[in-house]
């Protein structure tokens, strides 16, 4: 079997038996691989401390049939802040489930290693909003598996995108004008102002949306959209989805308290 080397970024670990591990790897080149990490707990084991969730590493793997074997890795960078920040840590546990949940098994999708290498390193910097860094990467993912969303105009009559009542249809993919939707469960209301928003960020780089400062009232509406959306261009549910909107949620009730005095 086959030695590869690229770099990776860790989407999950857990402890097999007392010594080994085993690691969720996102590659650069060589798409999602799970790999055993032997005798981690070793004091002599050189890398185990390394392969942690959000970490980025230059790895080697030993190619196996159904699992590889790590053989070397060497850390490109941490990502520490995720994992002190208790905000950061959620959206960017979001982040990696989604990352793991959308490629199958040694699916090969270079851009889609790079977009969660820039979230994450653009998450950990300074961030206005992090809400909206997690709801522009769900629709990016979305969009590099194939499922880019119509935000555009409306998917029946053609209609621009602009003002009025608008709504979502999960199953069709995209927007459809108040005079063309249909009564579904699967069909959410957008007003004009969080569809648009969510146009802005399927549309801008990653960096500048860190600088994005919108009502959190709407931003939490635009991750509820953006959620939904990607749960169903993936047909499941996400574990993080109920854990980062009531967190959300939590702290927009906690501002809106009224100040006693
Ligand atoms: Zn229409």
């Amino acid at each position: 079997m086959a030695t590869l080397k690229d770099e990776a970024i860790v989407l999950h670990a857990h402890d097999l038996g007392e010594a080994d591990r085993i690691v969720s790897l996102i590659t650069a080149g060589h798409g999602l691989r799970r790999a055993v990490v032997k005798g981690v707990k070793r004091t002599a084991s050189r890398f185990g401390a390394r392969l942690e969730p959000f970490t980025h590493l230059k790895v080697v793997l030993h190619e196996g049939r159904n699992l590889d074997t790590v053989t070397q890795a060497d850390t490109v960078r941490t990502h520490a802040p995720l994992r002190t920040d208790y905000d950061k840590y959620l959206y960017g546990e979001s982040m990696l489930e989604l990352a793991e949940r959308s490629l199958r098994e040694n699916q090969n999708l270079p851009r889609f290693f790079d977009l969660l290498r820039v979230s994450l390193g653009v998450l950990e910097g300074e961030v206005r909003d992090c809400a909206l860094l997690l709801a522009a990467y769900q629709l990016k993912a979305c969009a590099l598996i194939g499922y880019r969303p119509h935000l555009d105009r409306c998917l029946h009559g053609g209609r621009e995108t602009s003002g009025g009542s608008w709504h979502l249809d999960l199953s069709e993919g995209g927007v459809t004008c108040q005079g063309c939707a249909r009564t579904s469960p699967n069909v959410l209301h957008l007003n004009a102002q969080v569809l648009e928003l969510l146009r802005r960020l399927l549309g801008t780089e990653m960096v500048a949306i860190a600088r994005f400062d919108e009502p959190p009232h709407l931003a939490l509406e635009a991750l509820r959209a953006s959620f939904a959306y990607t749960e169903s261009v993936l047909e499941q549910r996400l574990r993080s989805r109920q854990i980062v909107l009531r967190h959300l949620e939590g702290k927009l009730r906690g501002t809106e308290a009224p100040l006693s005095t």
